[in-house]
């Protein structure tokens, strides 16, 4: 019998519980834990009616990890799945191992405050050994490996969409397609369009953080790091026609980079529309994308948080947005002594995705592959004991998975490679 504690309940979170909920041979009881209880008892009342799995709920402040603790003790799951911010990665990792519980999450850790003195002194230390400036990076949860393996605990890095499936491909090319793989590039399609001028499909705080930093990319075993949207390619994706796409830096680079095998290149792309692009380019002209406070008549504000409360709520996109998502990964490599290409990728229809949970292809695409991730881990098919990112499991069970939960992949033998 499986219990699991659910920590969030936004977007990619109430994918997430309404896909266990149709397992419920294996999610046999969940907690829904969230900042907001409210929302987590309107989601476990619209979904008791249609599932065998026994929903409770909770509240918690996931920042602090003694709650978190006080709460896992009271409701004693085998897994954790966070789903929150990956500003709680840590307080939910200390807090498991010291219950004893596996961990999983789908984004990694990154601090909410980035102008702690602690935090930025590590922070530009890696900046220079590694070449790359992004605000996250695994260090801090790989850190984590000896005390997990010891525990006897597994904790699931990334499991989402990018990061997550798209490391699953990795391992599923290298496994059944490819002696070596040479070069990969990740390629994030969103084709679909919601009507408003600018919104961001994720919370737009993580999201317009990700896409106004530099751009990097690995090569001959040393990140390359290029100005933001410095990149551009265009492409021409299955079901959605061609689009501008710019080099973004990604966190999944920095594991493959370390567990595909002699990889020459790993690059990531994402397609955004110029309104996306001239809407954040003037935010952040003006500070509007700034973490640090600002007095404002006697009160400090944000101004990316202020952002966040003008914006359309992501979760209120769904029934608006039309058009497909092709997510992937185009390998080049060898096989058999001969060169290779191959390219794996999803599609994803917003509106179908809106029809069956309620909620468009973003939060679809990161809320299915959390729960087959979970799914792996309790059903004791990815059972390592350490601190694991997913190209370091069989993907052959969990591919199974995104194929039976609406994930299912498509395979083409001659793609059209990115210059
Ligand atoms: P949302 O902002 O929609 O939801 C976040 C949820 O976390 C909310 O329910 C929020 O509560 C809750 N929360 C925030 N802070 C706390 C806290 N201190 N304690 C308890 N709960 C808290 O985010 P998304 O659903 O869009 O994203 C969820 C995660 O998925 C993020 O880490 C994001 O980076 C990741 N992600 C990963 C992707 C991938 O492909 N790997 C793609 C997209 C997202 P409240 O309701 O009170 O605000």
């Amino acid at each position: 019998m499986s219990k699991v504690l659910i920590i969030g309940c936004g977007g990619v979170a109430s994918v997430a519980i309404q896909k266990c909920c149709q397992c419920s041979e294996v999610f046999e009881e969940i907690c829904i834990a969230s900042r907001t209880k409210e929302k987590c008892d309107r989601l476990a009342e619209k979904l008791r009616p249609s599932t065998k799995t026994v929903i409770t709920t909770a509240r918690v402040n996931a920042d602090n990890e003694k709650e978190v603790a006080a709460l896992i003790r009271d409701y004693q799951p085998d897994l954790v799945m966070h789903i929150a911010l990956p500003y709680q990665n840590l307080s939910i990792m200390n807090a498991c191992l010291e219950c004893g519980v596996n961990y999983m999450d789908t984004a990694n850790y990154e601090p909410e405050d980035i102008n702690d003195k602690n935090w930025r002194e590590i922070y530009e230390k890696r900046c220079k050994d590694e070449g790359f400036s992004a605000y996250f990076d695994y260090s801090w949860q790989w850190a984590y490996h000896e005390k997990f393996k010891e525990a006897g605990l597994t904790a699931l890095l990334g499991s989402g969409f990018d990061p997550g499936v798209t490391q699953a491909y990795c391992a599923y090319a290298l496994k059944h397609h490819f002696d070596s793989i040479e070069t990969i590039d990740i390629l994030d399609c969103n084709g679909g369009d919601h009507g408003y001028p600018f919104a961001t499909n994720f919370n737009p705080e993580i999201n317009l953080r990700e896409v106004s930093a530099p751009g990097s990319y690995w090569e001959n075993g040393h990140w390359i790091e290029v100005p933001a949207m410095s990149i551009k390619r265009e492409y021409n994706f299955d079901q959605v026609g061609k689009k501008d796409m710019y080099l973004l830096h990604h966190e999944e680079i920095e594991s493959l980079a370390k567990n595909i095998p002699n990889v020459k290149r790993i690059r990531f792309f994402m397609t955004f529309g110029q309104s996306y692009l001239t809407h954040m380019k003037c935010l952040e002209n003006v500070g509007m994308l700034s973490t640090t406070p600002v007095l404002y008549e006697g009160h400090e504000i944000v101004p990316i948080q202020f952002l966040k409360a003008l914006l359309p709520d992501p979760a209120s996109l769904g029934p608006r947005t039309v058009g497909k998502t092709n997510i992937g990964c185009i390998f080049t490599g060898i096989k058999d002594g001969k060169e290779k290409s191959y390219y794996l990728y999803n599609i994803c229809d917003h509106q179908e995705c809106y029809r069956e949970v309620g909620s468009q292809a973003i939060s679809y695409t990161t809320g299915v592959p959390a729960m087959c991730g979970a799914l792996m881990v309790l059903t004791g098919k990815w059972n390592k004991a350490g601190v694991y990112t997913l190209e370091e499991f069989d993907p052959d069970p969990f591919m199974e998975a995104l194929n039976k939960y609406g994930l299912p992949w498509n395979e083409n033998f001659e793609p059209t490679l990115v210059p």
